[in-house]
């Protein structure tokens, strides 16, 4: 199952690269880190079989983690950020929130949720969302490259 959730990859990178660059505007932002972090959830989720990488609570989780091992060190909370912004942007371009139970676990209780990966479940869906993601990783890497040299 695992290399099935691999194959996606260019949906996640290109939409978590796009959406921080529209939102933040800083050609300096740390895009790798944050792109680690969009598809860590379906490598750590497809290796363990659980579920946990998809909850939202364990991203508010890390962020809570990353904020407290961070008082007063900003050039590592600004790197770890970019990876907790890239586990969200995971959650919410694979549309986790659809599975309530594994988007709000351990919420709802401790079971872990046996129902297969979103990015499996979706199947011959994510070949168009891949060339989305290629679309959207070009058009992002035009952009900063853009601000980069306008500066
Ligand atoms: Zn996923």
């Amino acid at each position: 199952m695992l290399y099935r959730a691999l194959i996606m990859l260019l949906w996640f990178v290109g939409t978590s690269v796009a959406t921080v660059w529209i939102v933040f505007r800083d050609p300096t932002f740390k895009f790798r880190l944050v792109v680690l972090g969009a598809l860590l959830p379906d490598v750590v989720d497809g290796v363990t079989g659980a579920r946990v990488a998809h909850s939202v609570v364990s991203v508010v989780v890390a962020m809570t983690v990353v904020m407290l091992l961070t008082l007063g060190r900003k050039p590592i909370r600004k790197s770890l950020l970019a990876v907790v912004i890239g586990l969200f942007l995971h959650l919410v371009f694979d549309f986790a929130f659809a599975n309530t139970a594994m988007f709000w676990w351990p919420l709802g209780g401790f079971d872990f949720v046996d129902d297969a990966l979103p990015v499996v479940a979706r199947g011959w869906l994510n070949a168009p969302l891949e060339v989305i993601g290629v679309v959207l990783a070009i058009w992002t890497s035009r952009q900063v490259a853009f601000a980069k040299s306008a500066r």
